[in-house]
């Protein structure tokens, strides 16, 4: 089945034509300008292809209830010209083919439930922490969405004693996981980049331990069976071990399931397609809309 795929971002919306099961055949970048400069330019890519369904992987905060008479619209962004925009009206109506959208970290959530990291379980939590800090949560075997989507990068965590900047920097909240473990929040606390931060740094296991909290977050609340881990800062693959022996700590033997006992390392994890959750996503997604 050919399928189309659309990657919004804030700064590139990344164009692919690919199948079901991933395997993409084309791929075009544009500039994410005005909608009235890139819209059409992504129409007239995808209008190439006689593509027969479309998923969109797209910024949020987004309005993807059903229900709703702005479902499929992008909602409260300041990213100019794009708030209250109607991407999947306008991009379903232009192409005529089936259009299925979700956040860009709930589409690699469901891309690694479905072939990745997570294929065979029932739940799952995607994570990517780099510019920003968002979660997608699968659980019962699809994904969540209830009064909006999770906005998992928001919740709100315990500082580490050692944090000089305990308070993290996110213009919202005060003490929240993207302010406090986002990419830029090393060069904010550290003045150095988590590219270069030498790995016996404190600032890693004050990294880990926020991420842990999450992990802790994420066996309670949400049961997830697994914890993908992606993004740029977890290119730091040594963070992965402290990530687990932090949960182990903070769960202080209360979840006895053998999952989490004996096998942490396989519950908190890398992405299984590596930087191509994302992608991948969409074009899941857009089977999805395609078999509908
Ligand atoms: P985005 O979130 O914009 O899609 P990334 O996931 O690459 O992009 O995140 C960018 C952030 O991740 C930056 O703050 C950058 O410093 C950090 N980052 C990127 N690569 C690495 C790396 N190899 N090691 C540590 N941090 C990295
Ligand atoms: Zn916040």
């Amino acid at each position: 089945m050919l399928l189309g795929a659309l990657e919004a971002g804030g700064t590139k919306m990344v164009a692919s034509i690919g199948d079901e099961h991933g395997k993409i055949i084309d791929r075009a970048s544009f500039p994410t300008l005005s909608p009235s400069e890139t819209m059409p330019a992504l129409i007239a890519y995808f209008k190439q292809h006689a593509i027969e369904g479309l998923g969109i992987a797209c910024f949020g905060p987004l309005d993807l209830n059903h229900d709703s008479d702005t479902y499929g619209y992008i909602t409260t962004t300041p990213k100019q010209g794009w708030g209250n925009y109607p991407i999947l009206p306008e991009l379903c109506s232009a192409l005529g083919v089936p259009t299925e959208i979700d956040t860009d970290v709930g589409a690699a959530a469901l891309a690694e439930f479905e072939l990745g990291a997570a294929k065979g379980l029932g739940s799952c939590l995607y994570m990517t922490v780099g510019t920003g800090v968002g979660g997608g949560v699968i659980a019962n075997g699809a994904l969540v969405h209830g009064l909006v989507h999770p906005e998992v990068g928001h919740i709100l965590l315990k500082p580490h004693p050692k944090d000089p900047t305990p308070n993290g920097f996110c213009p919202f909240h005060e003490g929240c996981l993207e302010g406090l473990a986002m990419g830029p929040s090393f060069d904010k606390r550290w003045g150095i980049s988590s590219k270069d931060l030498p790995t016996d740094h404190i600032g890693w296991e004050i990294e880990a331990y926020y991420l842990a909290q999450l992990c802790e977050m994420a066996i309670v609340v949400l049961s997830s069976e697994c914890i993908i881990l992606g993004g740029g800062v977890m290119q730091q693959k040594f963070l992965f071990p402290m990530i687990r022996e932090q949960t182990l700590k903070l769960l202080n033997g209360y979840v006895a399931h053998d999952r989490v006992l004996n096998h942490i390392d396989q519950m908190i994890v890398e992405p299984g397609l590596g930087i191509h959750s994302g992608v991948t996503g969409a074009l899941l997604l857009g089977a999805h809309a395609a078999r509908k």
